[in-house]
């Protein structure tokens, strides 16, 4: 099958996005190596940290304590930052983050602009509007830089072009750029870096994300492999830093348990390559640094997520651990998801910012089979929250009046262990006539919708009951 484009595989409802991912076996081929090794090198990666359990408890606690005294660490870390000279924006939503940057960009005569890593700025869909405002933008991240000269969107929280190719890559620049035609890495990157370094020796502004904002210290904490991160926050003449509320450790110990379990959980390093903080602008007599700082805080529905029963989940630290582990991420990827965040941690944020009505098809496309909570660094229990969600998006919007009474029936003859079983043979029976070869290719009814994407195995000719009671009469002979 020809691979759907960008916008193709990020539009129309759930059910669509996963039918187009899951008819496109390159896209599966790249998750499978991509995720397989990313599993192999956390493994090997905490094997190297001495105590690992101690230190993911602590660093699960630091994050825990930042979200349940939010509100006054918000004020601390505000006037921390203030002191140090960062001047400090608040967002309740992205329309309005976009205008804060906008205004500065504005009031800075800013015309170009270089970006890290942002996953906020992904959120609020800032390049777009600086663009309409007639601003230049600029990803700096390698996987960033491919996605906007695709015209793509990110499929994975650390790793954006997860679902492509070093072919897809070569295509992509050779196009964009009128390069030749490569898919050697080395010559990929090294198209990329020298194309990058004269955009940021032209930028007036950088903008990044915020991996932690440190209470402490009043400073922003970034961790980049390329060190892009760095040009991004130096060469130009402002920087605007971007984040969540949620992203606050209270004080620099919490910071490095959670550097520690961060890199490790992500690419299996034990430390990230680069690890910048910034304290504020440049002061008299440093030799570089930008003369202005600003800090946008947005909400965007985490207050809201923060009133309810999924709070933990603002602890996350986005290492990414979970989308690799999860055999529906590794299945489908990060644009059937449909939004900024992905894998089992976006099941359960996507809802939280965006509502979760329109976004309820996220916390039910999961197995419930734990692999997510047992490599959370942070041992966030997502599957917990998952079923919360699914309880809500019930309790506000019932089931259909169908589905409401085939449960009901199911819990009729589930209760009613003879009845239970003469349907069990019954079913049985009917679903081996149906079969060939073992397998069931396309089942009538309501039980067409399992084969529509996958064969069914045929059920056993005994059923496990029939075996154990078969088990213990001939142990009961032999004894
Ligand atoms: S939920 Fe846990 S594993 Fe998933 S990205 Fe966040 S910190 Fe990493």
């Amino acid at each position: 099958m020809t691979q759907p484009a960008a916008h193709e595989r990020t539009a129309g409802d759930f059910a669509t996005r996963v039918g187009l991912a899951l008819a496109d076996d390159n896209l599966r081929g790249a998750l499978d190596r991509a995720s397989g090794l990313f599993g192999v090198r956390r493994q090997a990666g905490l094997a190297t940290l001495e105590n690992a359990d101690a230190v993911r408890d602590a660093a699960r606690a630091g994050r825990l304590r930042a979200i349940a005294h939010l509100a006054e660490y918000l004020e601390q870390f505000e006037k921390k930052l203030l002191a140090n000279g960062v001047q400090v924006h608040w967002a309740d939503t992205p329309e309005e983050a976009n205008r804060i940057v906008e205004r500065i960009a504005a009031a800075t005569h800013t015309k170009r602009v270089v970006k890290s890593k942002s996953m906020v700025s992904e959120e609020t869909h800032l390049n777009a509007a600086l663009e309409r405002a007639g601003v230049e933008v600029v990803e700096t991240d390698l996987g960033e830089y491919i996605v906007q000269l695709a015209n793509d969107r990110p499929s994975h929280i650390i790793a954006p072009i997860i679902h492509m190719t070093r072919q897809d890559v070569g295509r992509v620049m050779e196009r964009q750029l009128r390069v030749p035609y490569s898919d050697d890495t080395q010559v990929l990157a090294a198209t990329a870096r020298r194309r990058l370094r004269d955009e940021f020796l032209r930028a007036d502004m950088g903008i990044t994300g915020a991996n932690f904002g440190v209470v402490e210290t009043g400073s922003i904490c970034l961790v980049t492999n390329e060190g892009n991160g760095r040009m991004v926050t130096t060469l130009p003449r402002i920087h605007v830093a971007m984040m969540g509320i949620e992203k606050l450790v209270p004080t620099l110990a919490d910071l490095d348990r959670c550097l520690q379990v961060l890199a490790r959980s992500a690419t299996g390093q034990k430390l990230t390559v680069y690890t910048t903080m910034i304290r504020g602008p440049r002061a008299p007599g440093d030799p570089d640094g930008p003369g202005e700082v600003h800090v946008v805080l947005l909400d965007n529905g985490r207050s809201r997520i923060l009133a309810g029963e999924t709070a933990e989940i603002l602890a996350c630290i986005r290492c990414g651990a979970c989308l690799n582990a999860c055999p529906v991420y590794r299945t489908i990827g990060g644009h059937a998801y449909g939004d900024t965040y992905q894998g089992p941690v976006g099941a359960i944020l996507t809802p939280g910012l965006r509502g979760l009505q329109e976004w309820r098809a996220l916390p039910d496309a999961s197995s419930l089979c734990g692999a997510c909570r047992d490599v959370c660094p942070v041992r966030l229990d997502i599957p917990r929250m998952l079923l919360t969600l699914r309880a809500a998006a019930a309790r506000e919007r019932p089931e259909p009046r169908s589905l409401a009474a085939a449960m009901k029936a199911y819990a009729w003859v589930a209760t009613r262990p003879r009845v239970y079983r003469a349907v069990v043979r019954a079913g049985g029976w009917w679903l081996r006539r149906l079969a060939r070869n073992g397998w069931i290719r396309k089942a009538p009814g309501l039980a067409g919708g399992w084969t529509r994407s996958r064969d069914l195995r045929v059920p056993a000719a005994r059923t496990f009951q029939q075996r154990w009671r078969a088990w213990q009469r001939r142990r009961g002979r032999a004894a």
